[in-house]
């Protein structure tokens, strides 16, 4: 039984006012709040057990160990990676991508070599492989999307060169909700003998995902927007690859041996995790898994779609409303009349509504749409439809300011 007053109970900050309104908190594609088990998970190790991890043969360092590594285990299984040797620990989904960008482009790119990205990418997904450009003048292809906000997969096949090495590609567009194909695509690269990047950024929040049956070679998500702390996450690769890749950046955990003329380096996945890691965000994270996982990805699926789905239906009858994109997964993106992203945002805000507005981090979508922002609501496990009435009540009241 999904009980929503029981799950907010988990997150003492719902329970929260802002300018004297109870907060209605509808910015979960930018962060999620945190249940009080993955709190206190972390206050615990900070407490009783902290220890640098893998260095010390004292009590305490193993113990601080042992929760690292469990919770590597825990992602792996969280993901169905085939092994723990597949899960990089990273700082979130921009750093994997970064690393992904940095390692495969000096290892199996070079001058005239192509990426495939797509029209509604992260920032986190264009800019990295824009640096790769200016380090190893690579070629950047861009898949367009359609205008109701999908991509368009014809053009995409016909994307395809000889030069294509790697596609890069959302899960689930941040902005418009869109939850693209990820199986389709990666049949595709493969059948191009291309491997896939996907940034899971959007969807490992909302709907499970299994990297064995996506197939894909790469994946990349933040532990933040998955109930988890901030600064760590993930990026899983198949070992084939990873074993490939020469390592990011240098230091300590990643070496085998080092001289002054020559360093070997650790196996995998310490090879590319170099320096003290985030251990006690990784018990969080862990945490944060077995949260969701207790709940079930079924139930949050149901829970979700039911409150976006009457929240686009609530939303598209107020006069001026236009929405974008086709709201699969749990973001809502849209413009009122000829009101000002940021005015509407700064005036729900005043209400206790968090949304967020702006570009989203997708500049070049923003283009393609036609407009320099959106104001985006987007949903967790723990919102309600009585915070979808307050944010279109919120919405009208606005509109009627602006007359
Ligand atoms: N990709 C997508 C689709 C995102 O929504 C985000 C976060 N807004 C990122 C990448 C970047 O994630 P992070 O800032 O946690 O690295």
């Amino acid at each position: 039984m999904f009980d929503i007053q029981q799950i907010r109970h988990d997150f003492p900050i719902l329970g929260r006012e802002v300018y004297n309104r109870p907060l209605v908190y509808l910015d979960n594609g930018a962060t999620t709040q945190k249940p009080l088990c993955v709190v206190q998970a972390m206050t615990d190790e900070y407490l009783n057990v902290n220890a640098n991890v893998h260095r010390g043969v004292h009590f305490l360092s193993q113990q601080a160990t042992d929760l690292h590594e469990a919770a590597r285990e825990t992602v792996r299984k969280f993901i169905n990676a085939r092994s723990t040797a597949e899960v990089v620990f990273t700082r979130g989904t921009t750093e994997s991508i970064n690393l992904v960008a940095a390692c495969f482009g000096q290892q199996c790119m070079g001058p005239g070599d192509e990426v495939i990205i797509t029209e509604m990418e992260h920032h986190s997904n264009i800019v990295p492989w824009q640096l790769l450009k200016s380090r190893k003048d690579i070629n950047i292809k861009v898949c367009p999307i359609t205008d109701e906000g999908r991509l368009d997969l014809n053009v995409l096949e016909r994307l395809f060169s000889e030069r294509t090495r790697l596609v890069s590609v959302c899960h689930v567009s941040n902005v418009l909700g869109t939850v693209n194909p990820i199986k389709d695509i990666v049949s595709k690269a493969h059948a191009h003998n291309v491997p896939i990047l996907v940034d899971a950024a959007q969807s490992v929040p909302h709907m499970a995902v299994d990297v064995q049956a996506l197939d894909c070679d790469f994946l990349a998500f933040s532990g933040h927007k998955v109930y988890g702390p901030t600064g760590i996450g993930v990026l899983y690769g198949k070992e084939e690859w990873l074993d490939k890749l020469p390592p990011y950046m240098g230091g300590g955990e990643m070496i085998d041996r080092v001289t002054f003329q020559h360093t070997t380096f650790n196996h995998l996945p310490y090879k590319f995790e170099a320096g003290t890691p985030d251990y006690v965000a990784t018990t969080g994270l862990a945490r944060a898994l077995d949260y969701v996982s207790t709940i079930g990805f079924e139930t949050i699926e149901k829970h979700e779609h039911e409150l976006t789905k009457y929240a686009r239906e609530q939303l598209s009858e107020i006069d001026g409303m236009r929405l974008f994109g086709p709201s699969d997964d749990a973001v809502v993106s849209f413009l009122v009349g000829n009101i000002h992203h940021l005015d509407l945002g700064t005036l729900l805000d005043r209400l206790g509504i968090a949304v967020r507005t702006g570009h989203h981090c997708a500049e070049p979508l923003m283009h393609r749409m036609g407009v320099e922002g959106t104001v985006r609501a987007s949903f967790a496990l723990y919102n309600t439809v009585e915070e979808v009435d307050a944010l279109v009540a919120g919405i009208r009241r606005v509109a009627q300011m602006f007359g």
